[in-house]
């Protein structure tokens, strides 16, 4: 992962407004041409796509590679695509208040209800903050307004966190990529999960979904796919996919189905 960790100043004139309207002006899509009005939401699918092998129904100009990938331009590891976002403290929050790429494909997203996913545009592929590079760290007792000056940090696309953990915090465990080692913070993990709506609209084949999920997260429950004839007529779940039905998913939906993978 590039540059993880270090801090840049932040670029006033240079950074883009969290606010900014979603989507306004068509681009052509550098992989597979076709004319997109949300480069961020359409990319995501392609990017989903590439993650789990799932083949394009379009004929691609350019395949996606499956290391650093541009949230915007699905490239993988160009300067220009790198992204930071500004958060007013760092070490209390993880919400940004900005971020800035150079990426040519960039455009304005609104980013809370983008960090959500929503129904028509679940791809919840976001810049976020990496909490085991930037750690939220407690007040310390008498120095609870302790400032810290507002800088921007590197910032991960949620679709490259699997990615960045392995390769650049190895000592966790990641649920369906690396056994053994420390269970991730479950706010590292969140920032994984993918939704079921979203991994619907990849067209990824419910038995390759994400094996853990996560307590106390709303995501599930706005954004559940539609169930389809083929998932309810499905075979009694094994204990070995947890996800195979929304009911065994249910029921693991604890702290222990995330962590107990990691054994
Ligand atoms: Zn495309
Ligand atoms: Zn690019
Ligand atoms: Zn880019
Ligand atoms: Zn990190």
């Amino acid at each position: 992962m590039l540059f993880s960790g270090t801090l840049a100043i932040l670029s006033v004139e240079a950074s883009s407004l969290l606010s900014a309207s979603e989507g306004e002006t068509i681009t052509i899509c550098p992989l597979c041409e076709t004319k997109v009005a949300n480069m961020r939401y359409h990319m995501g699918l392609h990017i989903l796509r590439a993650l789990n092998n799932i083949p394009e129904d379009i004929n691609m100009k350019q395949l996606v590679s499956d290391v650093s990938l541009c949230g915007f331009c699905g490239h993988s590891g160009h300067p220009d695509c790198v992204i930071t976002i500004t958060i007013k403290n760092t070490a209390t929050s993880n919400a940004p208040t900005q971020w800035n790429t150079k990426c040519v494909y960039q455009h304005g997203f609104h980013y809370s209800f983008a960090e959500q996913g929503s129904k028509h545009k679940p791809v919840h592929n976001v810049p976020l903050k990496c909490e085991l590079c930037h750690p939220v760290l407690p007040p310390k007792p008498g120095k609870s307004s302790h400032r810290v000056p507002t800088v921007a940090i590197n910032a991960i696309w949620r679709y490259n966190m699997v990615e960045h953990v392995l390769n650049d915090h190895e000592e966790y465990c990641v649920p369906g990529h690396r056994a053994g080692g420390v269970p991730m913070p479950l706010g590292v993990l969140k920032t994984m999960q993918l939704t079921e709506l979203e991994q619907a609209s990849a067209n990824i084949p419910q038995e390759k979904w994400q094996l853990f999920s996560i307590p106390g997260d709303g995501h599930d429950k706005e954004n559940m796919a539609p169930s389809t004839s083929h998932a309810s007529k499905r075979s009694a779940p094994s204990i070995t996919a947890p996800r195979a039905s929304k009911k065994t998913r249910t029921n693991l939906a604890n702290a222990h189905s995330a962590v107990s993978l990691c054994a």
